[in-house]
């Protein structure tokens, strides 16, 4: 199945809702990057909920979600676009916590205290940015906590990833339901019920459920409209001519140290761990565009 989004909303204009499995893209990225378990959990649940997140902006629009907390992961850091595309990191990536019940401890890797931020390039001059504490530091919670709280959006954020023994992502999706003004509290008590009840994400999705069934499920008796479905995938904005911006962006001093110490040098991109390599040639060439600029 490949990785992809539904969006829906209630006849009444009420409520909407998105789903999506994203199984693939974690795979893919927790692959890159390398990371154990409980990492992997971690930034798969927040690839998918930026993913949710980027289907609510317009064309050209990005949103990036940082969670900073004070556990041994540090960080996860995700941006995701209208289009579909999506991509992430971790701080510290070989990070396995468990909790006494033998489950993922995404909460205990990222750490109870610390902050989400939400920036969303809207196109403007400056980004518009939203911040609230870590709410469980399990990263749905936080995602529903921050958009009730910070966007004044009431909303429930439901995120799942299956890590099998062997550190592959077997299941990840999730979904997002939003009230909209004016808010129908009859409807929002039965959704609030079932989420209660639903099986957990990954395990809807082990039987053989679709981002379609799982919301097909929750809106049974609610009339709904199907809006969109949409292709998700792993996908970095790095290019080499962005890198060789970013060497150009050191100060002249540092870059002829690097040619004078190792000749050469590689940069990885965070966001991907795709490898630049530069040749002295390509440095020394660097240089010379510095000089000519100043
Ligand atoms: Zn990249």
């Amino acid at each position: 199945m490949k990785d992809y989004l539904v969006r829906i909303v209630t006849k009444t204009e009420n409520i909407r809702a998105l789903a999506c499995v994203t199984t693939g893209l974690v795979h893919e990225a927790c692959r890159r990057h390398g990371t154990y378990p409980a990492a992997s959990a971690a930034l798969g649940r927040a690839l998918t909920g930026g993913s949710l997140l980027g289907a609510l902006m317009k064309t050209g629009q990005r949103v990036g979600l940082r969670f900073e907390g004070s556990g041994p992961l540090r960080k996860i850091v995700v941006e995701a676009d209208s289009n579909g595309a999506v991509r992430g990191y971790v701080g510290v990536p070989d990070v396995h916590m468990v909790t006494a019940e033998g489950k993922l401890d995404v909460g205990g890797a990222l750490g109870r205290a610390g902050f989400l931020t939400v920036s969303k390039d809207l196109g403007l001059k400056e980004p518009y940015k939203g911040m609230v504490q870590l709410y469980t530091s399990e990263i749905a919670e936080d995602i529903a906590y921050y958009l009730t709280e910070s966007e004044q959006i009431p909303s429930a954020v439901g995120l799942g990833v299956f890590v099998e023994p062997d550190n592959s992502v077997s299941a990840s999706g999730g979904f997002l339901i939003q009230s909209l003004p004016p808010a129908d509290e009859r409807v929002i008590d039965m959704l609030m019920e079932r989420i209660g009840r639903m099986l957990p994400v990954t395990q809807f999705l082990h039987e053989g459920g679709t981002p379609e069934t799982l919301l097909e499920s929750l809106f049974a008796d609610i009339p709904f409209v199907a809006l969109e479905k949409r292709e998700l995938a792993f996908l970095c904005t790095c290019t080499r001519e962005k890198i060789e911006q970013v060497l150009i962006s050191l100060c002249s001093r540092e870059l002829s140290d690097i040619i004078g110490r190792e000749g050469k040098t590689e940069v990885t991109c965070e966001f991907c761990r795709e490898v630049y390599p530069f040749s002295r040639e390509d440095l020394e060439r660097l240089l010379g565009e510095m000089d000519s600029m100043q």
